[in-house]
């Protein structure tokens, strides 16, 4: 086994695998409301190739952990399928999805049974109004019935994600906490990045974590908690706990320096990072041929060469060429 170290020391061992870059909702922050240019269908992965790199990830990697993201994974026909043959893999890794969770309702069961273990939901505003503002798709009441449907499937931790706009949904902030607490969704706010189609955002402008927790302190006691690990939201026990909240600070407090992840695109190409400015193709050698030690040497080559951070903050910056759903988030 190698596993994926790159040259700080850091090891990734937590796979996001974006399905699609196709997505039922347009996000301001996310995709352009006309959508994009998608990949031809030729150049995405079928399922075999998704199963035989995450096959390749998983037994001679050191990958442990599965995410499925997108675009919109759910919108990939034979998601169920798929999942079903992740979770047979051995070694097993654990499977997840982030999902704005639209069609949770008619897929949570499905998936459960399948082996998905837990979901991330994405929700923005309860607010009706707003949500078709930010996602121009008047879908709110189905990411609610989504919600609910993945936890009464038995999909646990039922998380929520939440990005704040200002001005759009930055008074939210206590309401989309208390919605979350009473419905045993522990939430996390993240903070808005560079990765908008548009190319528009702008550090002034954004919520930044410390005015998202100065909002929840007007309604709820926070206590930090300590011990974030690799994980990227820090987190606060609400009014004396158990309750969470998490927020990920990913511009003011980066993780990148305990980062464990790494990313396959929907047409097979290893990013070592969001805002990696270079890819490693694995779908062109897998086609022509390449065995699993060939590819798994390409890969383990791609992460060698991670950066150190994101390096927002730096004046050379460059936001990368593909917006957030065609990377996978
Ligand atoms: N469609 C799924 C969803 O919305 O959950 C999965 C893909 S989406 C790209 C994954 C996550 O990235 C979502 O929680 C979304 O809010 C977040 N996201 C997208 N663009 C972002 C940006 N520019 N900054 C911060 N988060 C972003
Ligand atoms: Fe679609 Fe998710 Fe991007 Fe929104 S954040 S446009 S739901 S991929």
């Amino acid at each position: 086994m190698v596993a994926l170290w790159d040259s700080f020391g850091r090891v990734a061992t937590d796979l996001r695998v974006s399905l699609t870059d196709r997505c039922n909702l347009r996000c301001t922050y996310c995709m352009p409301v006309e959508g994009l240019a998608w990949l031809p269908r030729e150049e995405t992965l079928t399922d075999e190739e998704v199963l035989r790199l995450v096959r390749i990830a998983v037994t001679r990697l050191g990958v442990t952990e599965v995410r499925l993201t997108g675009g919109e994974p759910t919108v990939r026909p034979g998601l169920v399928g798929l999942v079903a043959r992740l979770v047979a893999l051995r070694p097993r890794p654990q499977v997840s999805m982030t999902t704005n969770g639209t069609s949770l309702a008619r897929l949570a069961g499905a998936l459960r049974a399948a082996g998905l273990e837990r979901v991330n939901v994405s929700l923005d505003t309860l607010r009706a109004d707003r949500y078709l503002a930010i996602t121009h798709r008047d879908r709110l009441a189905d990411a609610c019935a989504g919600l609910a449907a993945a936890a009464a499937a038995g999909l646990a931790p039922v998380k929520v994600n939440a990005v704040l706009l200002r001005d759009v949904n930055d008074d939210e902030a206590a309401a989309l906490l208390r919605w979350c607490l009473e419905r045993g969704y522990p939430l996390r706010f993240i903070e808005q990045m560079p990765l908008d189609p548009q190319h528009s955002w702008d550090r002034g402008v954004m919520v930044t974590g410390a005015e998202i927790l100065a909002r929840l302190r007007s309604e709820f006691t926070l206590t930090a908690l300590p011990g974030r690990g690799s994980a990227p939201a820090e987190l606060f026990a609400v009014d004396g706990g158990p309750d969470t909240v998490g927020v990920i600070g990913s511009v003011t407090a980066p993780f990148c320096a305990a980062c464990d992840r790494v990313r396959l695109t929907a047409d097979g190409q290893v990013r070592s990072c969001l805002f990696a400015r270079e890819e490693t193709d694995l779908r062109t050698p897998m086609r022509a041929g390449a065995d699993d030690a060939h590819l798994a040497q390409l890969w383990a080559a791609a992460v060698r060469g991670k950066r150190a951070g994101h390096g927002i903050d730096d004046p050379a910056f460059a936001q990368p060429a593909r917006p957030m759903s065609a990377i996978g988030g």
